[in-house]
């Protein structure tokens, strides 16, 4: 079985359930099988991609995106989904580091299309696929394409450096989205939301090849909005919603949020970033519901790591669960790779039929991350309890070491986050002469405070052992985030 087969299963169990809903289309499985392989024949016959060919994906969500990721994949050539916001600049570095032979697009990205010479050369603009189409005869010859062959190529956010080149088979994408569809409960019936940008592995992976398994219904909207979030979880009776926890929280500040009829949602997914105890039970209380999963995972793992079940929130929250998601098994060890007992903190491995087959064209970087065994190093350091649940505590970049002590940022931001004048807050380490770092607290405020250090200092002092105490305390009007809600602390100083 491959990817490509799934479009085609569908068209024949469910020709007309609505496969792809947006804005303004609604596409049935069968319109998208149909356009899917035209398209793909027009790549062959027109533009030569052949099989192992690297095409880019340049632009926002939508029919266009999903009919072209499709259609690449169909051609046994390896789709490279490009987030919609970057610049010319870093567009042009993953277009030069993949190789690719074509690059899809739409007007949408005039503005960065327009600033490279290079890019016009090879460009098929996909904002009207009926009409670039119409004249398109059914000419497309399917290869043969195995289930361990390349697929897709998702180039890392960059969080904490360059873009990364992540190569997944075919085999590896099934998996996730089978352990979607299971422990989610994804069924046909479903009407999967989706908001975050189809370019980053939760959601195209999980959530857009989960849905797809089962013949469910997406609903594919090109930006995140809590408002829009709300309309359209009432107007289309949406069953699933996956986002980053700056999403929920955002909902969660809905004022009408506990007026509106939600009543159609039986998931709740989070994951990308942490929740703490006290924001789950805040996105809890304002969703009216108890059917929050939490997962965690990276771009590297598929991104599968671990899942937390609405059961387990009740008594759990703020942790990422102590269990690998279906096909994966995580673990805890130290420097030296041997167990960590419980309460200790090390590093979080994770071993899995949908980890990736590796950097592209960088063997050195696939081996410092990929044990032989396979167990990927997630670079994420946390602690288990006596019951068996993992809890951040920070990257293993982001570690605070001050005058040879470890400090975990996570544990500070946790507390500050449940102060009522902060609505953000990011920790970091500043350089320090003598202590090499010292505790640095970024906080973006509700409203302005009165001498807000002091009031966090008296705060955090009877909670915080003294060497783990923010010395610098830097306000911001906002954190900046990238396209997938998560703060990017490298961009902090
Ligand atoms: P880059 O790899 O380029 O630095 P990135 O950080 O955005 O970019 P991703 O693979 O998207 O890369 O993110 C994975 C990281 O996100 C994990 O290693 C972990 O630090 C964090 N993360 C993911 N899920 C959770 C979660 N549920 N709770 C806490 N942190 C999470």
């Amino acid at each position: 079985m491959h990817i490509a087969e799934l479009l085609a299963l569908n068209a024949r169990k469910y020709p007309n359930p609505e496969a792809i809903i947006t804005a303004s289309s609604r596409h049935t499985w069968s319109q998208l099988h149909d356009e899917a392989l035209k398209l793909a024949g027009h790549l062959q016959t027109r533009c030569d991609i052949q099989p192992g060919d690297r095409v880019a994906l340049f632009m926002p969500n939508g029919y266009p995106w999903v009919l072209g990721y499709f259609a690449v994949i169909s051609l046994g050539a390896v789709v490279v989904p490009i987030n919609a916001r970057l610049t010319a600049g870093e567009l042009e570095y993953i277009l030069a580091d993949c190789g690719a032979r074509l690059l899809l697009s739409s007007a949408s990205q005039q503005k960065e299309l327009d600033q490279s010479d290079s890019l016009r050369r090879s460009l098929l603009m996909l904002d009207d696929p009926a009409s670039l189409l119409a004249e398109e005869p059914n000419s497309f010859r399917a290869p043969t394409i195995s289930p361990a062959d390349p697929c897709t190529l998702l180039y890392t956010s960059g969080t904490t450096g360059k873009p990364k080149g992540v190569l997944f088979s075919h085999h590896n994408l099934l998996t996730v989205a089978t352990s979607t569809a299971v422990e989610m409960g994804v069924r046909h019936e479903s009407r999967l939301l989706h908001m975050m940008p189809l370019t980053h592995s939760a959601p195209v992976h999980v959530f857009l090849l989960g849905g797809t398994l089962t013949g469910a219904s997406h609903v594919v909207l090109n930006e995140f909005r809590p408002d829009l979030l709300l309309d359209f979880v009432e107007s289309e009776r949406t069953t699933h919603f996956f986002g980053a926890p700056v999403a929920f929280l955002l909902t969660a500040a809905q004022p009408d949020v506990r007026k509106r009829d939600l009543s159609s949602m039986q998931a709740w997914i989070y994951g990308g970033a942490p929740l703490s105890t006290e924001q789950v039970r805040k996105v809890r209380d304002a969703l009216d519901s108890d059917q929050l999963y939490c997962v965690y995972g990276l771009t590297e793992a598929g991104p599968s790591g671990t899942l937390m079940t609405p059961e387990e929130h009740r008594h759990k929250a703020g942790s990422i669960g102590r269990r690998g998601a279906l096909h994966t098994e995580v673990r805890l060890v130290d420097e030296q790779q041997h167990h960590v007992a419980d309460e200790l903190v090390g590093e979080i491995q994770i071993r899995g039929e949908g980890m990736m087959l590796g950097y592209w064209n960088n063997p050195q970087a696939t081996a410092e991350c990929l044990t032989e065994e396979g167990w990927l190093f997630s670079g994420d350091l946390a602690w288990r309890d006596s019951d068996g649940y993992l809890w951040i505590v920070g990257r293993k970049k982001d570690l605070i070491i001050s005058g040879g002590v470890n400090i975990y940022p996570r544990e500070i931001e946790a507390l500050l986050e449940q102060h009522p004048a902060i609505a953000e807050v990011a920790v970091i380490g500043a350089p320090h002469e003598q202590w090499g770092e010292t505790v640095k607290a970024c906080v973006v405020l509700r409203e302005p405070v009165d001498n807000i250090e002091q009031a966090l200092r008296d705060y955090l002092q009877p909670l915080l052992a003294d060497y783990k105490m923010p010395r610098l305390y830097q306000q911001y009007p906002s954190l900046p985030r990238n396209a997938n809600g998560k703060v990017m602390k490298h961009k902090l100083d």
